[in-house]
């Protein structure tokens, strides 16, 4: 029996899952394949009753159905509540359906590898408080970062997301807005400065004052496509270490792809299928 693995969304215009998934399903030898499943609102919930069956590993889980699906779950990991977002499902014993958060786990791993060092006892300043901030905030203050500042265009939205998290971990958390001096004061000391919003995806410009930077600061862009944004180019040339959002992509697929087959050690193989696709100029946000 082939065993299957779906991701459920719509739109889904990314292959970068399937290519992943599927390379590592064969380097573990492990029958089994990942589909795109791009359905309408009222097939979801079908969908998820169907992954209950024997032949399913499990789902993964996009816009804009992650609250959907986490409310089908059986049960939902006490990290992807906190978060607010599921975006995988594991089967446990007995066909029941769990609900996890990969993008968290995803974003410290490969975050710590662009800093060359733990994340604990750093100073951290974030950009954005959507759905992608949540889980970088949530994965910096459960690394025990010292110091967190969020900014964000929508000031209210920024500081829901300081009070959401401000019981995880021991460090301190600030909000402003994006265009606060605050946040550029934030950025003078900071040790690691991330883009988690879509500008330099969707919208032209850079959110980070490259220049405020420490000379030993890191910058992290969740954006991996395009490959370069303007805010990478600048910390590139002045020499700061800089990394886009692709390692936090393959990373919190091997997760993923761990929780449903048991394999762990499948992030190079994905990283290696998943380049040609990253480095593809006609593949656009
Ligand atoms: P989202 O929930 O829609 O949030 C968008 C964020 O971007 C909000 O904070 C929004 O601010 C901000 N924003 C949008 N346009 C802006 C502008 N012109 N100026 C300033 N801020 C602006 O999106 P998301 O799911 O968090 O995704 C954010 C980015 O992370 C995307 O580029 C996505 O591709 C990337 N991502 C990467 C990975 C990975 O594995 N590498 C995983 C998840 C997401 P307001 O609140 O003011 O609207």
């Amino acid at each position: 029996m082939t065993r299957r693995v779906g991701l459920l969304g719509n739109p889904l215009k990314r292959r970068h899952s399937v290519v992943m998934h599927n390379a590592a399903f064969a380097a573990a030898g492990i029958d089994a394949r990942y589909e795109l499943l791009e359905l309408e609102p009222e097939a979801v919930e079908g969908a998820v009753a169907a992954a209950r069956g024997p032949d399913w590993l499990g789902l993964g889980v996009t816009a804009p159905y992650k609250r959907l699906v986490a409310g089908l779950c059986d049960e939902v990991e006490a990290d992807a509540t906190t978060i607010g977002a599921v975006n995988n499902v594991a089967k446990a014993a007995g066909a029941q359906l769990v609900g996890f958060n990969s993008d968290a786990p995803g974003f410290r791993a490969a975050v710590e590898l662009a800093m060359g060092r733990p994340l604990a006892g750093t100073e951290v300043v974030v950009a954005g408080a959507g759905g992608a901030a949540h889980a970088v905030v949530f994965a910096c203050l459960g690394g025990g970062v010292r110091r967190l500042t969020i900014g964000n265009r929508t000031l209210p939205s920024a500081t829901a997301l300081a009070k959401r998290f401000a019981g995880v971990g021991g460090g301190t958390v600030a909000a402003v807005a994006l265009d606060d001096l605050a946040f550029t004061a934030a950025l003078g000391s900071a040790d690691l400065a991330v883009n988690a919003t879509t500008v330099g995806m969707l919208d032209p410009g850079m959110t980070i004052a490259v220049e405020t930077l420490p000379a030993g600061a890191t910058v992290f862009d969740l954006v991996y496509v395009p490959r370069e944004t303007p805010l990478l180019a600048a910390a590139r040339a002045r020499n700061l270490r800089a990394a886009n959002g692709s390692e936090m992509l393959v990373q919190q697929a091997a997760i993923a792809f761990e929780r449903w087959t048991g394999v762990a050690g499948m992030a190079d193989v994905m990283r290696e299928a998943v380049a040609p696709l990253l480095a593809d100029p006609t593949v656009v946000a």
